[in-house]
């Protein structure tokens, strides 16, 4: 069972495949397991209930328990409530979280079972995957505990990075969605140390990274990238379509002050300077973010100047969370918590505006002609997306009557219709 981000569904699939390489089977049902391992979330207070939550079903319908990822950070917490789980191990503790497995279930040695694909074994459908490039993070946001939870920023070299790539490539992988928790600083903890790959030098550093996984031919998607200025060298791989033109960018906020309390990388960058200039160089550019509304201390000025940025900036996509309080959270002891009607209207308002700056993105593409990737098939109707679309988190293609299109096929469609979201395109 994973749960949370991205990155925690990459440390599943990390114990996964080496369970798998022991002979470990994944069973479909709760029932059918002889002992299931939790992967949680603990970055809010609703992750923590959702991760609790299920720790509780695994153990009323299968019994034996081990729990893992982030909320495991703060076992107290989970055997306060869950008394019965066997083991609880904090993220990315992958031979912690095997070695409870061997000590619950001991394995069956064969060694025919043990050949697993050398991909490993990935939880996401077969035509994509993500790339997490390193651990940890070295900043500070003041409304984050990941720092505490996952340790400083530990890069994975730029020959390793690259030879798994290109190993999932190999696989069938049409579509790599590189991730890290500032994917834009990988590399600096180990001195963009230098590493070879298919004959040619590169530097485990971003730039580096997205130089070589260009070389790859499939779909390079960027998340989590913060606008620092080394980010600009990337723009002309993205206008040259050797990289997706796309970025995500959590800048979680428009107002310098706010950014300021929150401690974010970055925060002194001109963001709107800087966006134009990369749709100067890449009109195609499609920018997706995250923000946080009613924030300690938020003003409705500083408010109204996020509205105004977003106006300005014209993001494609963008979620929106309500601030929460963390356990353990610096952002805490800022004064002035937004009250909670306060920030629901906030919200509201913030919603409001991204949809019609969406709505109105997504009309410009009626008519034009693109190549998606899908995803799924749902009838005769095929759920597809486009170059601007990551999966889960972006809209989606809609392609009615869709025969003899599979799974993880590109396909060339004309666009007949948009909502606000969405897209519905017809097979060229
Ligand atoms: S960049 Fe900030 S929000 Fe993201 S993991 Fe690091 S400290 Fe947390």
């Amino acid at each position: 069972m994973s749960l949370g981000c991205p990155k925690a569904l990459v440390d599943s699939e990390r114990i996964l495949t080496q369970l798998r390489a022991e002979g470990y089977e994944v069973a479909p049902t709760y029932e059918a397991a002889d002992l299931v391992v939790v992967n949680t979330c603990g970055f809010i207070d609703a992750a923590i209930d959702e991760s609790l939550d299920a720790i509780g079903e695994a153990l009323s319908r299968c019994g034996r328990v081990i729990v893992t990822g982030c909320l495991g950070a703060r076992p107290e917490r989970i055997l306060e409530r869950h008394p019965r789980v066997l083991k609880v191990t904090g993220p990315q503790a992958y031979e912690e979280v095997v070695g409870a497995v061997h000590e619950q279930l001991p394995p069956r040695h064969d060694p025919f079972l043990d050949l697993v694909p050398p991909q490993g074994v990935r939880l996401t459908p077969r035509h994509y995957a993500y790339l997490k490039v390193a651990e940890g993070c070295n900043n500070k946001c003041s409304f984050c505990i990941i720092p505490a939870m996952r340790g400083r920023l530990a890069s994975r070299r730029i020959d390793d990075v690259l030879g798994e790539a290109e190993r999932l490539v190999a696989a069938g992988v049409k579509e790599l969605l590189v991730i890290a928790q500032d994917t834009s600083a990988y590399g600096s903890d180990i001195r963009y140390a230098p590493g070879s790959w298919r004959g040619a030098s590169y530097q485990t550093r971003f730039i580096d990274l997205a130089r070589g996984l260009a070389e790859l031919g499939v779909w390079v998607r960027l998340h989590y990238v913060y606008p620092y200025p080394h980010v600009d060298q990337v723009i002309p791989l993205m206008a040259a379509r050797r990289v997706l033109p796309y970025l995500d960018i959590p800048f979680q906020h428009g107002s310098p002050s706010v950014l300021r309390r929150m401690r974010r990388p970055a925060h002194a960058e001109d963001t709107l300077a800087r966006i134009r200039a990369w749709r100067a160089e890449c009109p195609e550019l499609t920018l997706r973010s995250t923000f946080i509304v009613g924030f300690p201390g938020e003003t409705e000025a500083e408010f109204a100047e996020l509205l105004r940025w977003l106006d300005e900036a014209e993001l494609d996509r963008v979620g929106c969370f309500k601030y929460s309080p963390v356990e353990g959270a610096a952002a805490n002891a800022l004064p002035e918590h937004v009250a909670p009607e306060v920030q629901e209207e906030r919200y509201a308002r913030f919603m409001e505006r991204a949809a019609t700056i969406s709505r109105r993105r997504l009309a410009g593409r009626i008519g034009q002609r693109m190549r998606v990737l899908v995803d799924s098939l749902e009838g005769g109707t095929a759920l597809a997306r486009s170059e601007a679309d990551a999966p889960q988190i972006d809209g989606i293609v809609r392609i009615e009557d869709a025969r003899g299109v599979r799974a993880g096929d590109f396909a060339p469609v004309r666009i007949v219709a948009a909502d606000d979201y969405d897209l519905t395109g017809r097979l060229e």
